[in-house]
């Protein structure tokens, strides 16, 4: 008797937050592997802010999730079938697989990982999509040189707390901006930023005229907002400004709201540019071998949110995000 494949596929497009309602969990048979293929079962689920406008019917850079289709999501998974020749059983693969118990894959966009390098869970976060933001956004995108000063929003998220890391290896002044006393004790703690701004319980704007007096050299935004607005009003001249993400408007139902400060980009002769991970592709390789030599000398610290728990536990999962209540990548480990 063949494996029952359980699936999250999309049952109507969500208005605002995400719910329940907005999915339908699924149940069929599994498929057996074809000739050139493979079949895994899930193991890593990885949440990212990004699979909220993958759910809008609107022209993005990836096409919409389409109502009854598999919920997209990128995954690690344990190789339990194989007719392919460049994956056998027991492999570990991370690829875009969807939210579903089991795949069936003809290897096309999928990578065997090196299970001694780093935890499976990790080719998610620090050495997968996160870590590949972080890297390219922060030093291609925002041109990073020695000695700056970098503030980055979403902080002690999975792409926020590598910025503030790779910047401090790379010998800048590091300014974090995320919610709550906690998650900034831990940034100036455990992951060595100089300083952090809690925008929740302070005014952004005047605690970086105090943490960064003289200017922002880079600004990475993961929120966009009033956030945006805060550290334009506090830019260098000649900044970047590094257009990563904007998760505080991803929910809203009344439109993006735009920065109104952008004219500071003129004073400051700054620039604002937006990027999407997927272009750099052809250069992963070159990202994971330097973020894979500073976390092995102990100079990045990796830190991961897993959820354990099961299928059904992907809706509320992923509300996690919207609500700050994960720190550092936040994964659902399937048990
Ligand atoms: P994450 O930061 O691990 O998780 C999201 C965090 O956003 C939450 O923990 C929460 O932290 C914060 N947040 C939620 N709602 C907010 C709000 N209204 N205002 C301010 N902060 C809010 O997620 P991630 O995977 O690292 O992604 C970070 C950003 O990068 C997202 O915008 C994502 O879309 C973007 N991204 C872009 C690319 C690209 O190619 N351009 C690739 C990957 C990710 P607090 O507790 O601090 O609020």
């Amino acid at each position: 008797m063949s494996a029952v494949n359980r699936q999250i596929r999309l049952a109507r497009r969500p208005v605002g937050e995400v719910g329940p309602e907005d999915w339908e969990h699924v149940s069929e048979p599994a498929a057996a592997p074809g000739e050139g293929q493979f079949a895994g079962r899930t193991r890593f689920i990885s949440l990212d802010p990004a699979m909220r406008g993958w759910l809008d019917d609107r022209p993005s850079y990836l096409p919409p999730v389409g109502l009854g289709e598999v919920m997209r999501a990128g995954s690690v998974v344990e190789v339990t079938e194989s007719n392919h020749p460049g994956f056998g059983i027991g492999d570990l693969v991370v690829g875009s697989f969807g939210v579903q118990e089991h795949v069936v894959s003809d290897g096309r966009g999928a990578l065997r990982i090196d299970p001694s390098a780093a935890p499976a869970s990790t080719f998610l976060g620090a050495l997968g999509m996160p870590g590949m933001t972080a890297y390219f956004g922060l030093l291609d995108v925002g041109a990073l040189q020695e000695g700056e000063t970098v503030v980055v929003s979403g902080a002690a998220g999975a792409v926020g707390t590598l910025v503030g890391q790779i910047a401090k290896a790379k010998g800048c002044r590091v300014v974090g901006i995320a919610g709550g006393a906690e998650k900034c004790a831990l940034l100036t703690g455990e992951l060595g930023f100089d300083a952090a701004i809690d925008y929740r319980s302070e005014d952004v704007k005047k605690a970086l005229r105090t943490h960064a007096p003289d200017g922002i050299d880079v600004y990475f935004d993961n929120v966009g907002g009033d956030i945006l607005d805060a550290a334009l009003a506090q830019l260098a001249m000649r900044a970047r400004v590094v257009v990563c993400g904007a998760i505080s408007q991803y929910n809203s139902t009344t439109g993006v709201q735009g920065p109104s400060n952008y004219l500071s980009l003129l004073v400051r002769r700054a620039r604002m540019e937006g990027f999407v991970v997927f272009d750099y592709a052809p250069r992963f390789a070159e990202a994971a071998r330097e973020l894979g030599a500073w976390i092995a000398a102990g100079r990045i610290t990796v830190l991961e949110h897993v959820v354990r728990g099961t299928l059904d536990d992907f809706p509320q999962t992923l509300q996690m995000l919207f609500r700050g209540e994960n720190t550092g990548k936040l994964v659902l480990e399937l048990v």
